[in-house]
């Protein structure tokens, strides 16, 4: 009974992610996913991407948290549209939320939208959002046996960012044996080793991202 209430929840997701896509698709318009647990960096690496990127694209971020604005507090100071989904305690976004979100945003005028989900590395995994790729964030004090704990989040992303390296002499954190484990999972997710404090390794994460959403939107017009 369980299961088919979880396939039921998932079927109607797949609905508005399918929606979402649509739109995104009518405006050339890419759309990343970010998972990772609390305190991984997600927001860090936010503020660093939109500061590189922004004179490049033209992008806007939905923000997913339980209860705050904390971290869309941040991003507005970044100086982009930015929208914020509560949910209300919920661990996870849905397509539906960011259906909705989508409806406060100029798409017609953005190259990218990221999506900050909620600090989670499990159920995130599981709902499709309409994005063009997922992007797991793993931090080197998180400890190396995330990946094989968390396939999901690894499996269904396209790139998976290992941040805090600058900490790495500090932790016992085994990068050779998180780097094998990550490929065992998914031989093609492409790996940044990264420090949003000191920003090593960040311009190949920039250059690739840009490289994403030109494949998408190369024929829009620039205005
Ligand atoms: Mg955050
Ligand atoms: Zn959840």
């Amino acid at each position: 009974m369980e299961i088919r209430v979880m396939a039921n929840i998932l079927e109607n997701n797949d609905k508005y992610a399918a929606a979402v896509r649509q739109r995104l698709a009518d405006n050339k318009v890419f759309a990343v996913n970010m998972m990772g647990s609390p305190g991984c960096g997600k927001t860090s690496l936010l503020e660093r991407t939109i500061s590189a990127l922004q004179n490049e694209l033209k992008l806007a971020v939905i923000e997913g948290d339980l209860f705050t604005a904390k971290d869309a507090e941040r991003v507005e100071r970044c100086g982009v549209p930015v929208v914020q989904i509560n949910t209300g305690g919920g661990c996870h976004l849905d397509a539906n939320m960011v259906n909705s979100a989508l409806d406060s945003l100029a798409l017609d005028k953005l190259d990218l939208v990221i999506i900050e989900n909620v600090g989670n590395l499990v159920c995130p995994a599981e709902f499709d959002l309409g994005e063009d790729i997922k992007v797991a964030i793993l931090s080197t004090t998180e400890g190396e046996d995330k990946p094989l704990k968390y396939p999901l989040a690894f499996q269904k992303s396209s790139a998976a960012l290992l941040n805090k390296i600058d900490l790495l002499p500090y932790t016992c954190f085994d990068l050779t044996a998180v780097e094998k484990d990550i490929y065992k999972l998914n031989p093609s997710l492409m790996l940044f080793k990264i420090s949003c404090r000191t920003n090593e390794g960040l311009n190949y994460w920039y250059d690739w991202l840009i490289r994403q959403v030109e494949a998408k939107n190369h024929t829009k017009e620039s205005s």
